[in-house]
C-alpha cells in the first residue's frame, strides 16, 4: 500500500482496512511501518516525537512520575500533538499510525550511539508506563494477550493456601487485600526486579506478583525487546548512512534540536564589545561563559572554541566588522602578531559570516551538536561543561560562579542523570533567582535571548511548566554530526517519497 500526504481521499479509503493493523492504543512496536510516506510527513511525524520525548525528560525530572499533575501534563501534550492519549478511543487509526511511525523513525536515529540510545529507551519507558498505568484493567489484559504476555492467574484456593505467605512477602498487603487483589504465577526470570528488590513471594522456581506490579513485568520486557531492536537498527546503520535523503534529517533528529537557527538577529549590530565582558556573567550560558573567559585569560582559543564561541557571538548581534575586531585585540594580545590574525583568522571569521568561500551563512550551534559532538581534548574549552567537566572541577566552577551549595547539589544530581539540558536549565534559573525557567532550553542563544528579556523585564516568567518550549518546525537540517560546520541545505522535497521503511529495520 501506498500514499503520499496529497493523496487524503485515497488514504481515507485505505484507512478502514487499517484499521486492524492497530487494534490497542498502546505498541510494543514489533513490527516496522511498511507504507511509503513522504520526506515531508517523515520530519514531521519524527519532530512531533522528539517534542513528546522531551516533555517526558522534563516531566520525569520536574514532577513525581505517576501524580496527578504528572499524568495530566502528559496527558495535555499528547493530546496536543495527537499522540493516542485515551485508551478507549476507537477511533484513532490516525493517531495510532503516527505513534508507530515516529517511534520508528527516531529508532533511527537514536541507535546511532550508546548515549543516544540509552537517552531514547528512558522516555520510551517513561512514556510506556504512563500509558499502560492508563489502562482499564480489561485493557491491561487484552493488551498483555495481544503481545503474548499472557501470565497466569492463580485461581482461589491456591491463593488461599498461600495467603499468610503472600501477605508477608508482598509490601504494603495485608490479608484482606491479598483477597482483594488478583496474584499471577510467573517464571522467576520475569519477576527478576521484583524478586531483588524482596517485593515478591517465591515458591518452586516462581514469583506470585499482584495485580498492581504487573506493570514491572511488563516494563521489563519492554525494556529488553526496544534495547535488542536498537542494538539491532544500529547494525543497519551502514545502509542508513548510505542513504543521502535520510542521513542528514537523522543527525538532525538526533541533535534533537528542532527551534530557530538564531542565524537572524533583531538586534545585529546593538551589542557593543564594551558590553560583553558583563554580559558573559549575566546573560551567557556556561559554556560561553568558559569560552569568554578563557579567551580573556589566554588570549587565543583552538578551532573548536572559535568556531563554538565566534557563532553563538554572531548569534547574539555581533557584526562582522565587531567580530573581527574582538577577535583581533585579543589575539594580538597573545602571540599571533596583526599581520597574522590578518592573513588567517580573519578569513576564517569572514567565511564563518559567509563572506568567503561558499559563503555560507553559518548558524550557532544547537545544545545537542555541543553536547554531541566534537568533545574538547586537552587545551580546550569548547564543549558543553555539564557533559564534558568532570564533576569535580564543575563544582568548583559553580562554586567560583556563587551557586548556593544546594543549587550545586540539584545540578549535579541532573548531570548525574545525564540531564544536561537540564542542568543548565536549574543554572538559569538559579542565576536569575526564578523559581521555573518557563521554556525548553536547547540553544546557547535561546539562553542569552530569554536571559535578556527577563533582565530587561520583557518576559513575565510563567509560573506554571511550559511543554511547548521554543519548537518550531524547520526543514533545513542542522549541521551533521560529522561534519566540520558545514551546514547541511534542505533535505525535504514534498515530493519525494521514502518507500520500504522495514528495510532499515531488517534483522541480519
Ligand atoms: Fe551550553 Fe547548552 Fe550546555 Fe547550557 S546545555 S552549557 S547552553 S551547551
Amino acid at each position: 500500500m501506498e500514499f503520499s500526504s496529497r493523496d487524503r481521499q485515497k488514504h481515507w479509503r485505505l484507512a478502514g482496512d487499517r484499521r486492524e493493523q492497530y487494534p490497542h492504543s498502546l505498541q510494543f512496536y514489533l513490527e516496522p511501518p511498511t507504507e511509503s510516506i513522504s520526506l515531508v510527513e517523515f520530519e514531521s511525524l519524527a519532530v512531533d516525537r522528539l517534542k513528546l520525548l522531551k516533555v517526558v525528560e522534563n516531566l520525569g525530572v520536574s514532577y513525581v512520575r505517576g501524580t496527578d499533575a504528572y499524568k495530566s501534563k502528559l496527558e495535555g501534550e499528547l493530546r496536543k500533538l495527537k499522540f493516542p492519549y485515551r485508551a478507549l478511543a476507537e477511533d484513532d487509526y490516525e493517531a495510532r499510525r503516527k505513534d508507530h511511525i515516529s517511534h520508528f523513525i527516531l529508532r533511527l536515529a537514536y541507535c546511532q550511539s550508546e548515549e543516544l540510545r540509552r537517552w531514547f529507551l528512558q522516555q520510551e519507558m517513561d512514556l510506556f508506563r504512563y500509558r499502560f498505568n492508563e489502562l482499564t484493567g480489561g485493557l491491561m489484559q487484552k493488551f498483555l494477550e495481544h503481545v503474548n504476555l499472557s501470565f497466569e492467574a492463580i485461581d482461589e484456593d491456591l491463593k488461599n493456601e498461600l495467603a499468610n505467605e503472600l501477605s508477608v512477602s508482598t509490601p504494603g498487603f495485608n490479608l484482606s487485600k491479598v483477597k482483594e487483589q488478583m496474584f499471577y504465577k510467573v517464571g522467576l526470570a520475569d519477576a527478576v526486579d521484583l524478586f531483588r528488590a524482596r517485593r515478591v513471594y517465591i515458591k518452586d522456581g516462581f514469583a506470585y506478583v499482584p495485580f498492581k506490579e504487573i506493570d514491572v513485568l511488563v516494563l521489563n520486557n519492554y525494556r529488553t525487546k526496544l534495547s535488542k531492536a536498537l542494538a539491532l537498527t544500529a547494525r543497519s546503520l551502514p545502509s542508513i548512512q548510505s542513504d543521502e535523503r535520510l542521513q542528514p534529517l537523522l543527525n538532525h533528529l538526533s541533535h534533537s534540536y528542532v527551534g530557530p537557527d538564531y542565524s537572524i538577529q533583531k538586534n545585529t549590530g546593538k551589542i557593543s564589545l564594551d558590553q560583553i565582558d558583563a554580559l558573559s556573567v549575566k546573560s551567557f550560558p556556561i559554556c560561553m561563559r568558559q569560552l569568554h573567559r578563557a579567551l580573556r585569560d589566554n588570549h587565543h582559543l583552538r578551532h573548536g572554541g572559535r568556531m563554538q564561541y565566534g557563532l553563538f557571538l554572531k548569534g547574539i548581534g555581533l557584526t562582522l566588522e565587531q567580530a573581527l575586531e574582538f577577535w583581533k585585540k585579543e589575539f594580538i594580545r597573545g602571540k599571533v602578531d596583526a599581520d597574522k590574525f590578518d592573513k588567517g583568522y580573519a578569513y576564517s571569521i569572514r567565511h564563518s559570516y559567509g563572506k568567503e568561500g561558499r559563503r555560507t551563512d553559518y548558524t550557532p550551534y544547537c545544545c545537542m551538536k555541543i553536547i554531541m559532538s566534537n568533545p574538547p581534548s586537552q587545551g580546550d574549552f569548547h564543549g558543553c561543561p555539564f557533559r564534558h567537566s568532570d564533576p569535580e572541577l564543575l563544582k568548583q566552577k559553580l562554586q567560583s560562579y556563587k551557586i548556593s551549595p544546594s543549587g550545586i547539589t540539584q545540578i549535579l544530581e541532573l548531570v548525574k542523570g545525564m540531564h544536561y539540558q537540564l542542568a543548565c536549565q536549574k543554572y538559569f534559573e538559579l542565576t536569575h533567582d526564578v523559581d521555573d525557567i518557563g521554556f525548553s532550553l536547547n540553544h546557547p542563544n535561546q539562553y542569552f535571548t530569554e536571559s535578556q528579556k527577563l533582565l530587561s523585564g520583557g518576559r513575565e516568567l510563567k509560573k506554571e511548566f511550559n511543554n511547548s518550549g521554543n519548537f518550531q518546525q524547520k526543514n533545513n537540517s542542522q549541521e551533521s554530526i560529522n561534519s566540520s560546520s558545514t551546514p547541511t541545505s534542505s533535505n525535504t522535497k514534498a515530493d519525494t517519497e521514502l518507500e520500504g521503511l522495514e528495510a532499515y529495520f531488517t534483522e541480519d
